[in-house]
């Protein structure tokens, strides 16, 4: 099919935008975008559902009339999709003129069938509230607001006849896997089938409700809420004549949180069946995030939002974080904690090194500018190629079936391969020898392609990342225009073309802040240029950290390469050592260790601390020692290990 049609639910206006809806709405969109990749024309759709007694109260709470308050809450919706990169095309609002034209030539074509009936209703009215509850919204058998016993009321009302289509939704669902889907929740609907389906209430007296829109056969009484909310999906693309439904009905998926699988799995398709058009393609069915009532407790006692994380962190990484840490169709936990660790670990340490890593060594060996392969490539090279093609392929078909960690984990797989390429492979070691120039060349080839590819495979994700990636590689393409058949071909970058190594792609994110004031002086470890840096908490309560903390110190094991004094210190030493790359490390061990010694030793660095001067002297990391009376011993390996390996 080389079309594509994805809906989220259109929101209700009762509530500001929530994780939630930022979970599924991201999804929707991540869905787009490969789609797109995949060469196929698509339609994006989003809104907001506006009608109904849950409205016109917040409303008269906010002291406004519906309308007004509907705009509002709609306008921040609107508002916020940009802001998370949403690519949708069109938002529909359930009180735009044309649907609900559409909604009354529904209703008018079910009547006259005669699937819309007229009969009374009994059931327990709560008087306050003037509305009907179902058992099940009751609280301890009373009305959640006021707290006292419905009453049994009968009310005039008009039904849909949602019991004759009972036996084929049945029959729809068991000859169409996927329908809905994860399979859970295809199961969840089977088993609501098993008990008989009773008619729909779709209506509401004027009396009672008049925020809605009037039934086109009897002025006295609106719709009611899911009716007119459900046809949203097919009234924005111009139900019954215009040619977007033509074109894209036939493939509409719908992605939805749980709450709402009944509505979506048994009233719309059977509304679908009565209205005379077939019932959409997928229903894609996704889980809770949990977080404390829509927000999160900090260690610190303060509270965040979510979707206030997504400027403070960067919206890629916000992105990221959601489509990796839920399997989609199962709950997961939302926590600052995590998100932070996921942008540390998988963004910055995985992704954002190899990326500076493949950039900075073609700017230090080939001028900044994309060298050929030089080489024959060797097996070592190959391999990394038919694990990105692998990829490739699990890629495509996962994607569709929205296994989006899968996927994410097997691309990361490949970064990770990469990132141990560089390693056995040593370019700084065939950088020394002329001789090896053109497997130079191949290795730094082999790495550029891989990260275009990686660029191109993460644009539904991250699109600001991908773009920003291949924009430094001089492919010049917003994320949305990108083609897989294209784009992510292996081999096709240009040599001789420019490579920008420019900023980190994610900064890494130092998150314990000191507690205890200004750390004692003197209190800097041997080589540590960060007095000023964050110290562990004074010893008042627990002095433990968590694992996830420990796992953001990134040691690496080095080897020294070169070491000299630093002129006008008696203290410092320049160390050259190699930890994969090459750093300099600035370390205050001079009064025990000359330089000459230490050329051939291995150490451990700290690798991630941030860059700073001592003493005019520019220092990236940090060699641990420890610290007995007056001397200083180096920590080092049990026997000699590559360098660049990870201390665990
Ligand atoms: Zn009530």
């Amino acid at each position: 099919m080389d079309r594509f049609y994805v809906t989220t639910p259109i929101y209700y206006v009762n509530a500001e935008p929530h994780i939630g809806h930022a979970y599924t709405t991201i999804v929707a969109d991540v869905m787009n975008r490969f789609q797109k990749l995949m060469g196929r024309k698509t339609f994006f759709l989003t809104g907001t559902d506006e009608h109904g007694d849950k409205i016109v109260q917040a409303a008269e709470d906010a002291g406004v009339d519906p309308k007004s308050y509907a705009d509002r809450i709609s306008a921040m919706f609107r508002q916020t999709w940009p802001q998370l990169n949403v690519s949708n095309d069109h938002f529909i609002r359930t009180t735009d003129p044309e649907h609900m034209k559409t909604v009354q030539y529904i209703l008018q074509k079910v009547h006259d069938s005669g699937d819309i009936y007229f009969s009374t209703y009994k059931g327990l009215y709560c008087v306050g509230c003037e509305r009907f509850y179902t058992e099940k919204e009751l609280v301890e058998g009373k009305c959640p607001d006021h707290e006292k016993e419905p009453v049994e009321r009968e009310e005039a009302n008009y039904f849909f006849r949602m019991s004759k289509y009972q036996d084929w939704l049945l029959e729809h669902i068991q000859s169409n896997e996927g329908f809905i889907r994860p399979e859970r929740y295809r199961n969840e609907v089977l088993s609501f089938l098993k008990e008989p389906l009773e008619d729909l209430c779709i209506s509401r007296p004027k009396e009672r409700l008049s925020w809605g829109i009037p039934l086109p056969f009897d002025d006295r009484y609106v719709t009611y809420v899911w009716f007119d909310a459900l046809i949203n999906y097919v009234s924005a693309i111009g139900y019954p004549d215009g040619p977007l439904f033509h074109e894209f009905w036939p493939v509409a998926q719908h992605t939805i949180a749980k709450d709402i699988l009944k509505p979506h799995g048994i009233y719309w398709p059977t509304m679908a069946r009565a209205a005379g058009f077939p019932p959409f393609q997928h229903l894609n069915v996704h889980g809770y995030w949990r977080t404390e009532g829509g927000k999160m407790s900090k260690s610190h006692g303060t509270v965040v939002r979510p979707l206030d994380l997504a400027p403070l962190y960067g919206v890629d990484a916000f992105r990221y974080f959601l489509l990796r840490e839920m399997v989609f169709g199962l709950d997961a936990n939302f926590s600052e904690e995590a998100l932070v660790q996921r942008l540390n670990s998988d963004l910055a340490n995985d992704l954002g090194n190899l990326f500076s890593r493949t950039t900075g060594m073609t700017d230090r060996y080939f001028q900044g500018k994309i060298p050929p392969f030089g080489s024959e490539p060797d097996e070592l090279d190959r391999s990394l190629e038919t694990q990105m093609e692998a990829t490739l392929d699990q890629w495509r078909t996962e994607m569709p079936r929205l296994a989006f960690h899968k996927t994410l984990m097997a691309v990361w797989e490949c970064i990770n391969a990469a990132n141990k390429y560089v390693d056995h492979a040593a370019p700084w070691n065939l950088a020394k020898d002329p001789g090896q120039l053109p497997k130079l060349q191949t290795v730094l080839r082999t790495l550029l392609e891989i990260n275009k590819v990686v660029a191109v495979l993460i644009s539904p994700f991250m699109p600001d990342t991908s773009e920003k990636m291949l924009q430094r590689l001089g492919i010049e393409k917003g994320a949305l225009d990108l083609r897989l058949e294209e784009d992510g071909k292996w081999g096709t970058l240009k040599a001789g073309m420019p490579v920008h190594k420019g900023e980190p792609l994610f900064p890494r994110i130092q998150r314990e802040e000191p507690k205890g004031g200004k750390p004692p002086k003197g209190a800097g470890k041997p080589g540590s240029s960060r007095d000023a840096a964050p110290k562990p908490a004074p010893a008042e309560k627990d002095e433990s950290i968590s694992f996830d903390l420990f796992k953001q110190v990134d040691l690496r094991a080095g080897i020294v390469k070169q070491a000299e004094k630093v002129p006008k210190s008696d203290r410092l030493l320049r160390l050259i050592v190699d930890i994969g790359e090459e750093r300099q490390v600035v370390a205050g061990i001079a009064q025990t260790h000359s330089p000459e010694e230490l050329v051939g030793r291995q150490v451990i660095v700290v690798a991630n601390l941030q860059r700073a001067k001592i003493m005019g002297v520019e220092s990236h990391g940090m060699v641990l020692a420890v610290k007995d009376g007056d001397t200083l011993k180096l920590v080092t390996t049990e026997s000699p290990v590559s360098p660049g390996l990870k201390v665990t």
